[in-house]
Parts: C-alpha cells; structure tokens; sequence
C-alpha cells in the first residue's frame, strides 16, 4: 500500500480503460470507421449455432396449428391463447421472413402483432412464450414492468430490456433483434385512479415502451456501461469486426401481460350498466376470464392506459384460471413439468420414485387451494420432498412410493422409510456375517458362532466405515484360524463365541484365550 490518499477504484478503472481505448485502434464511438465499413453494417455471425437460428427465421414456415401442437406439449388448457398465438406468432415471423427476403417491405406500414396477455398468475403466460421463443430459437427476456422508472434514474430504463435481449443472444445483435421481449405486471403502471399502481411515473414508462413497441433504435452500451464498452473494444481486437453500436426495435415482439383484476371489475360495471333494460348477460355469474375477454379499448384506458399504448397491443387474450383437474393433469400430461425435475433431481443420486393416482390429485387439491396456479404445484412438492432430498441421497435408498400419506404427513412417512431401511440394511448385514461365518468353517474346520452384541459391533461399524461386512470380517480375522488350531490342539474345542469384545480387541482376545489354553484345567 503506498500512503497516498486512496483512489475512487471506480475511477481509476475508467481511467485504466480510456487509456486502452486510446491506445487501441478501435473507438467504442465510431467502430464503423475503424474497419471502413457503415457502422450498421451487418456482419456474418461466428457463431455456427446463432447461424442456424437465423437460417431458420429467414425460413421461417411454421403453420399456426404447428405452433399450437407444439405449445399442447406443455401447456395444459389456455386452448384460446394458444390459438390466438399460434397466428400471431406465425404473422409475425412470417413479416420477419419477408423483409429479409425483400427490404423494400419494410418501409412499408405494417401493425407489429404485439400481445397482451390478460389473467391470474401462474397459469401459463410466460411459459407460453417461453416455449414459443424455444420453438423458434429466439432469445427471450421477461421484467416486471414496476421495476422502470420514466427517466431510468430511479429503476431501470425501459431500453435496458432490449440490451438485454442482446445479452439473452450472447451479444448477437443480429440474432436479438428478432428477440422478443416479455413485460409482466403491466396493469400496475396505469396511470389513473380507476387502477392503483405503484407510485411509478405510468404514463411516462407507457410512453417509452411505446416507442420501443413501435421502432426505435437503442444504444447498445448505456452512457455509464464502461464494461460493456470494453467489451466491445475487446471484441474488435478479437475478431477485427467492429461491435455494432445499435439495435434496432422494429422485428421485436412484444409481450404486456397483467392479472387485470381492477379491469375484470371494471368490464363488470360497465356490463351491468349497460344491461339496464336489455336481456344482458348476467355480469355477476362471469368468470374473471369471461370478464377480461370483454373488456374493451375504452375500459383499458379508463383503466389508466394511454390509448396510444393500448392501440399498440392489438392481440388481446385472457388465459383462464386452472382447475385442480388441470393441475393434475400438468403433472401427469405436460412435458417437462415439475414432478419431472424432481425425478431428474433424485436420479442424479440414483434414486427412482413412483407415485399413486391418488397422490397426485391430492397434490393438486392442495395446489389449488394455493390460489397461485401452476406455481401452487411447486410449493406443495417443495414442502413434501424437501426432507426426502436431504435425507435420501445418505441412505442405501434406491426408490419409494409416494402416496396420498406422503403428501399429508411426509414427516412420517419419510422417518417410517428411513427406519424400514434401517433394519432392511441391518438384516441384509447380518447375513453377510453368517456367510463370512459359513466361508471360515469351509476353509478352516473351525465354527465362528457371533452373539448379538457382537453382530450389532459390526453392523455398527460397516454403516459408520461405509464398508461391506465381508471386508471388515476379512481384516478383522486374518489369520484367526492360527491362533484358533492351536486352541484346537490344547483344548479340542472347534467351535468359538465371537463377542463384542473380540469385535473390539480381536488379537488382544485372542492371545487371552491362548494363554487361558494352555492353562491345564482347560
Ligand atoms: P404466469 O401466468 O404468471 O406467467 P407462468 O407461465 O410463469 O405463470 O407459470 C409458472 C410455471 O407453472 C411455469 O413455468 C410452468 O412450469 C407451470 N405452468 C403454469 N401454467 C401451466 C399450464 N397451463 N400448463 C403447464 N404448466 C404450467
């Protein structure tokens, strides 16, 4: 340490890098003019895979009922969500498709099919367009719409979504601007009384996801990203291709998703006004989706939505809540669900599990009454399996049952499976000690005869060892049969009692009983 006054490290970093920057050909300002090509200019990927994912979007030619095959894998219900998404998606892609193929389409005007999503939690809207992104191979980036500030001073500033889409793309820029961008909790930044949100700035963060959710060009490294300028500087030294500066917004599909609990209320007082006088349906009897799937432009925006923005999301649909039938049928009929994470967890120790019919419904009535959905599911299973994964990878245990007993009680069933095991593991040791036993009057003429005390030693000591019975037995009594015949000669007894004592002390004991031998009354 020099005596100096200690220097802001933040500080010297930057100034470390600047100097860096200089000294390098490259300016993370101008990257273009460094290889003499137009700074927007797009260049091959190096990347073999990111290649084929973009092969695929300029061939795109998935049909919507392709789509929608594809999303019954592993979304269960949510049939009108899928439908709708399926076209959508396809649209989209389909325009992606087009504009590569013939530029001049993209100046003409064209209604990107961004998405809202409308319904409770934990149904299967993000994973919806989780499987949709996996489908087509796109990067995906899902935020909570609470987290944004208007100015980006006090959370985060909307356009960090699409720098991160580039991170989701591993830097590929050409690869994320086809990305698509998930924003949840989008019904807590509207602006006015009818909704309360937080105390964000709504109207203001409307107004700048609009213009993302239009086409805009964002700066790939913020003002104060010095790592990622340095990154980029590093990748031109690497490669000698210039890192792009921007990303352009107008390929990225946009997804809004929200509960729309106060809307659902909403849609119902406007239903019940205007159904004065008119054979209406009954508002009170409709299901929150049914509410939400009628609820119009203007209820959004006497909601607090800035009509522009609300304009902007054309493909509107409500995903229903899920029955604790669905949940069930989640665990039995949906690809990848949780229960089959579990199995992968326990097979990496090589422990298999079965579960009853009736199991898994209770799993799922008691997911339901969670009231979160899905995610009911995986607060049950945590609760019952968390002992089980601790427990189980220390035992011999190599598979069990879950029953209905199981999900209610896992404490006990889980000790009751551990004691089975304890004396299974016990009885099988103790034959072991027999079959040593049996092996040693084979080979030796002489009859070891192991009492209780003595079994439980070495019980004891082939868990605590870790060690078969066969190995401890070996070492313990290797060249036992000596001493033991020369005991033969003095006395004629063939047959010998194996204490804990021998257990413990095996020579020590057995030199006492060769003395005692030789004694002359023996
Ligand atoms: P949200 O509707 O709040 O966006 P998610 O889609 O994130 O909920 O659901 C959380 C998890 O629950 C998903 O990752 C998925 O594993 C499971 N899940 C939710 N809904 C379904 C569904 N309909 N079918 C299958 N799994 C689902």
């Amino acid at each position: 340490m020099n005596d100096k006054e200690p220097k802001n490290p933040m500080e010297e970093w930057q100034k470390q890098i600047q100097e860096m920057i200089r000294h390098s050909r490259f300016s993370p300002l101008d990257p273009g003019a460094a290889a003499g090509r137009a700074p927007d200019e797009t260049s091959a990927p190096d990347n073999p895979e990111t290649a084929k994912i973009l092969q695929r979007i300029r061939s795109f030619n998935l049909k919507p009922r392709e789509i929608r095959d594809y999303l019954d894998r592993f979304v269960i219900q949510q049939a009108e969500a899928k439908k709708v998404l399926a076209v959508a998606i396809g649209d989209h892609y389909n325009h992606v498709r087009q504009c590569i193929e013939t530029p001049a389409l993209r100046e003409k005007e064209y209604a990107k099919q961004n998405i809202m999503l409308l319904g409770p939690t934990g149904v299967g809207k993000t994973y919806l367009m989780r499987c949709i992104a996996r489908l087509i191979g796109v990067p995906f980036v899902k935020a909570d719409a609470t987290k944004f500030s208007e100015t980006g001073y006090v959370g985060h500033d909307v356009e960090d979504l699409v720098r991160d889409l580039v991170k989701a793309a591993d830097g590929d820029v050409e690869l994320a601007q086809y990305g698509i961008i998930y924003i949840d909790e989008i019904d807590k930044i509207a602006s006015a009384s009818g909704m309360t949100g937080r105390d964000v700035s709504g109207r203001g963060v409307q107004v700048n996801l609009l213009k993302l959710m239009e086409e805009t060009d964002v700066a790939l490294q913020s003002q104060t990203d010095i790592l990622g300028q340095m990154e980029a500087m590093m990748q031109f030294q690497r490669t000698g291709k210039p890192a792009r500066r921007t990303i352009n917004t107008r390929h990225v599909l946009f997804i809004v998703s929200g509960v729309f609990d106060k809307l659902a209320e909403q849609v119902k007082r406007r239903l019940q006004s205007s159904a004065i006088g008119f054979a209406a349906p009954d508002a009170e009897t409709l299901k929150d989706a049914e509410l939400l799937r009628r609820a119009l432009t203007r209820d959004f925006i006497e909601g607090g939505f800035e009509p522009e923005f609300i304009g902007r999301l054309p493909v509107r649909v409500a995903c229903d809540a899920l029955t604790a039938a669905d949940l069930e049928q989640i665990l039995t009929a949906s690809e990848d669900n949780i229960l089959t994470q579990y199995r992968r967890d326990f097979s990496g120790y090589g422990i298999d599990f079965a579960i009853t019919t009736e199991a898994l419904t209770e799993i799922a009535e008691r997911a339901q009454t969670e009231q979160t959905g899905a995610r009911g599911l995986m607060t049950v299973l945590e609760r019952v399996f968390r002992n089980y994964k601790f427990e189980l990878p220390s035992t011999t245990i190599k598979s069990f049952e879950v029953t209905t007993n199981t999900i209610q009680n896992p404490e006990a069933e889980l000790k009751e499976l551990l004691r089975k095991n304890h004396l299974s593991q016990r009885d099988l040791l103790k034959t072991e000690i027999t079959e040593f036993a049996g092996r040693f009057r084979e080979e030796h003429g002489l009859e070891l005869v192991f009492n209780d005390d003595a079994i439980e030693a070495l019980v004891e000591q082939s868990i605590a060892q870790d060690k078969t019975i066969r190995a401890i037995c070996e070492a313990k009594f290797r060249d036992f049969q000596h001493g033991l015949k020369l005991i033969a000669n003095n006395t004629k007894r063939t047959s010998f009692t194996i204490t804990r004592e021998v257990i413990d002390a095996t020579d020590r004991e057995l030199s006492r009983w060769i003395v005692e031998s030789f004694k002359p009354n023996n």
